[in-house]
């Protein structure tokens, strides 16, 4: 059994080595990330090496935004001891630009083959007051979010990378990447296919981690809680599956290869900080809540309605969404035409459709009769524009959004249910826009929208389409 492991560990090893020789070998541009994090620091180390560019043109770019958090986040605040480096380890200080990025200057024109910085995880969580876009560093535990940490030098975000992880000798690192239940300790590495992908991922290093894989699923399903309370993993586990099992139901096929629900239930560190929203990756969500939302025991009624929600949405928008939302502008919050889309849809298909919660059509009426003035007169698409920055800022701009594109959803559903006489509804709607960007593989326009849906049930959408356009007061003068 021994020697097995031994045999065993040294293979991996080998094979770890002919991987990253083929992979550097093969494409001389890829790029190499390195993570360091030692145990009670507030700071990670992000190390990037690449093939020699010259001083001049090299710009690190920090995110500013994320998918789906539809609002300017200011990561390079956070940044700070950017250096580069030349093959003969010259050192030179990086200079931020006017936007959010690093440029470096020399008298001569160097070339540059790696650059590093330091990310300053409590200052972070103690100035971003929405716990869902920032990382988190406690006793045991650091969760870092992709896009939170690593930035990417202009020009190579499309190649290969190789990420390494080195961390405190004996704390167990998973990542949302490619999770295992048996966690490597101290050290372990990662190919990525691009800068996207690597951003999507979460890092989660630590004694205080939990893992648990949930089994007699369809594909590897895991849960990864850090709690600093009592919690009941397995009954997570219950409620993810069910919530899984039930949108398989829904679509007919898993886009995702495994899928991770990461917890966090934790002390507010202040009360002007905000927990309980979450946040939706590819094959992945992120849920922060505060200490008194700890889930502790079994309850068949408990509400699942947000864990669907989020798993929902490796489905749409991460594999089928509009223009601006991938490829993703990582230097701004880019300018967004449907999120009532992204969020609308799914609420519908969530709450009223696999939910069965018949009543939320109120709930979203209420939410368009209470609104301001000053979203009422906004068209759709204006207020998705609106929302691309400020979704949350002011929660009735979000609520707005959602409400509306489910209420739209509800209006297609019933029209696409009365025209085809009960054979299709609007999930045909849906898996007609899954189809459409597997085959296009691209965002869609927003003029292609309805011809998309209509061609896929075989019902002319474009009233109802044309009737949620509008703002709300041209729509009820119409009416
Ligand atoms: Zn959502």
């Amino acid at each position: 059994m021994l020697h097995w492991l031994i045999m065993n560990k040294i293979l991996q090893l080998c094979l770890i080595f002919i991987s990253v020789t083929y992979v550097f070998g093969q494409n001389k541009n890829s790029v190499k990330y390195t993570l360091n994090y030692t145990e009670k620091s507030d700071k990670v180390l992000i190390t990037i090496d690449f093939d020699s560019l010259s001083i001049n043109t090299v710009k690190l770019i920090i995110p500013r935004s994320a998918p789906g958090t539809y609002e300017l986040t200011n990561y390079s605040s956070f940044v700070d001891s950017v250096k580069a480096y030349t093959s003969s380890n010259k050192i030179i200080e990086g200079s931020i630009g006017e936007g959010s990025y690093f440029t470096f200057l020399d008298t001569k024109n160097l070339y540059i083959s790696s650059i590093t910085y330091h990310v300053d995880i409590g200052k972070m969580e103690t100035t971003l007051l929405g716990s869902y876009a920032s990382s988190k560093k406690r006793k045991n535990y650091i969760g870092i979010l992709g896009y939170s940490v690593f930035g990417f030098v202009e020009g190579l975000e499309s190649e290969q990378i190789v990420l390494d992880i080195n961390t405190t000798i004996d704390w167990p690192i998973f990542s949302t990447l490619r999770p295992q239940k048996e966690r490597k300790k101290g050290v372990d590495s990662y190919f990525v296919e691009n800068y996207a992908v690597l951003v999507d991922g979460q890092y989660l290093l630590g004694k205080g981690v939990e893992i648990h894989q949930i089994t007699n699923t369809q594909i590897p399903l895991f849960v990864a809680v850090y709690t600093e309370t009592e919690i009941d993993i397995r009954e997570i586990g219950r409620r993810v599956l069910k919530s899984f099992n039930a949108l398989v139901n829904y679509f007919g096929f898993v886009p995702m290869p495994h899928y991770t629900v990461c917890y966090e239930f934790l002390n507010p560190i202040s009360r002007r900080h905000d927990y309980g929203f979450s946040m939706e990756h590819l094959n992945s969500m992120t849920a922060s809540f505060d200490i008194s939302k700890a889930i502790t025991n079994y309850d068949s009624n408990a509400k699942i309605g947000s864990i669907v929600h989020h798993i929902a949405h490796s489905w749409i928008p991460l594999r089928s969404y509009g223009t601006g939302y991938r490829p993703f502008e990582w230097q701004t919050a880019p300018i967004i035409e449907t999120i009532w889309l992204n969020e609308g849809f799914i609420w519908y298909i969530s709450y009223y459709t696999v939910l069965e919660n018949k009543q939320i059509i109120k709930f979203f009426n209420e939410i368009l009769d209470s609104a301001p003035d000053y979203i009422k007169k906004k068209s759709l698409k204006e207020l998705s524009l609106l929302g691309s920055t400020q979704y949350s800022m002011d929660f009735r701009i979000g609520k707005n959004l959602f409400s509306r594109g489910a209420l739209l959803a509800h209006d297609l559903d019933v029209l696409i249910l009365k025209e085809t006489n009960g054979q299709k509804s609007f999930k045909d709607a849906i898996l007609g826009l899954l189809k459409w960007t597997e085959v296009n593989k691209r965002a869609y326009r927003y003029d292609e929208i309805a011809s998309i849906i209509s061609k896929s049930v075989h019902v002319d959408v474009s009233k109802v389409w044309e009737k949620w356009q509008k703002s709300m007061r041209l729509q009820l003068k119409k009416t």
